[in-house]
């Protein structure tokens, strides 16, 4: 039989108040953490849950993300949910269902001896804490806010601490049921905790397991001889705790149920976050050069070739006009975080003068949309933040806008935009920080 060509889908829209377009190769350059989320994101809306939607560009059909093994490196691609139109020029053939690669995962099995040892044995453990109330192991939950009822492989009562589930991931769970369980425990404000089983015997670990351990994450918890030992000796129930790094599980730790967090959105909780530190971080440290030199621009004047040098620092080639407009949208995030008037833009006392100023004249006047925008999407951090806007502001923004041709979502000074100020123009970005309760008070989501 002859190979059908190989079809990818190279380009997908982000769904959001305008969207973005997400190529294949902006997905490649993501952090496996990153896509990863992305992936975990899209899974949990699609089984009713929370989270993001990502369409192909060809047939508008909702798409997935889906992790590719080639030459042991694990990378993603883009595929379409079942039911894609045929005529769709980056169709790739029918899906398998999670049916049948269930079936093929467990033999035909649902579950294997050591699961139902490992449960009873993580009751026991449970049983071990004075606070213990009851278990159960693999019996209906009753839901409060879904409606199909779950069975939690154990689901533990202790006097004054929150319920609590676990799930022993000793097989390749299929992502669908990962998250599903995830979406199903979040609603139930119940935390889950995912639990592996012997560990080191992985050479290159699974991207089921990663997937599990990232939703904690990057917090691998592990039953073992050393936990169970541990449980015994302090009374309450222990897991090791690895971290992981990259490919690998580092840092073992022997943690109790205690000395867990609980995340908001997500109830999946972690030891260390490994996780949502590097995201910020990373945001914050495109930003950090130009509000350097903003704090600095206002004291002397500026040579051109320093502000040259700064917007090369931007991925797309901008106007050199375009400091103004970046200058102005930091003047809005600083003013709303610090909640005092911050003006790197002009001379005026604050930030509803120089808008005014700028949209009046014409300086800034291709960008008025694009500073609705902004304004559309950030909240006051209290009551007592100075207003960012006036009446006046926005009348000028909106003659802008009629008079002059604005920059929209397809030209470069939108993309920088999106670059320095995802948490207003990257969709991704943005629900990367939803995800993991980052985004900042200022935003509007
Ligand atoms: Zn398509």
């Amino acid at each position: 039989m002859e190979k059908e060509p190989q079809r990818t889908i190279r380009e997908v829209i982000v769904e959001g108040e305008r969207g973005n377009l997400l190529r294949v190769e902006d997905l490649q350059a993501m952090s496996p953490d990153e896509w990863g989320m992305l992936r975990d994101s899209i899974s949990n809306r699609h089984t009713g849950g929370k989270g993001i939607s990502m369409l192909c560009m060809k047939c508008k059909h909702p798409v997935y993300i889906r992790a590719y093994k080639y030459f042991g490196r694990t990378f993603p691609g883009f595929v379409h949910f079942d039911g894609s139109p045929t005529w769709c020029q980056w169709y790739q053939g029918k899906n398998r269902t999670p049916d049948s690669l269930k079936a093929e995962q467990y033999g035909g099995q649902q579950e294997s001896p050591a699961h139902e040892l490992l449960c009873k044995k993580i009751g026991e453990l449970a049983a071990l804490d004075k606070r213990y109330i009851r278990h159960t192991i693999n019996k209906y939950h009753n839901p409060q806010y879904c409606d199909n009822a779950r069975r939690p492989d154990v689901y533990i009562e202790w006097e004054g601490h929150r319920p609590f589930a676990i799930e022993l991931q000793l097989s390749n769970t299929y992502q669908t049921e990962i998250s599903g369980r995830c979406t199903y425990y979040s609603k139930e404000g119940i935390p889950l905790i995912w639990v592996l089983y012997a560990i080191h015997e992985y050479v290159s670990i699974p991207q089921s397991i990663k997937d599990v351990v990232r939703r904690h994450r990057n917090n691998a918890f592990v039953i073992d001889r050393d936990s169970i030992r541990e449980s015994y000796s302090k009374n309450t129930l222990v897991f090791k705790r690895y971290l992981l790094t990259g490919d690998y599980f580092d840092f073992p730790e022997l943690v109790t149920i205690d000395s867990l967090t609980v995340p908001e959105n997500q109830t999946l909780p972690y030891h260390e976050d490994h996780l949502a530190p590097a995201l910020r971080a990373k945001i914050d440290d495109r930003r950090k050069p130009f509000f350097h030199f903003f704090n600095e621009w206002g004291k002397k004047s500026t040579p051109p070739e320093d502000i040259k040098r700064i917007l090369n620092t931007l991925p797309e080639h901008v106007p050199e006009d375009f400091i103004f407009m970046i200058a102005a949208a930091f003047s809005i995030v600083a003013t709303l975080s610090a909640g005092r008037d911050i003006n790197y833009a002009s001379n005026d006392p604050n930030v509803r003068a120089m808008l005014n100023s700028y949209f009046n004249g014409n300086r800034l006047a291709r960008y008025a949309d694009m500073m609705e925008f902004i304004l559309g999407r950030i909240r006051p951090k209290s009551s007592t933040s100075p207003n960012i806007t006036t009446h006046a502001v926005r009348k000028n923004i909106t003659l802008r806008k009629s008079d002059t041709e604005q920059a929209g979502i397809e030209t470069n000074e939108w993309r920088a935009m999106e670059w320095l100020l995802p948490e207003v123009f990257d969709e991704c970005e943005r629900e990367l920080l939803r995800f993991t309760d980052q985004l900042p008070c200022w935003t509007q989501y």
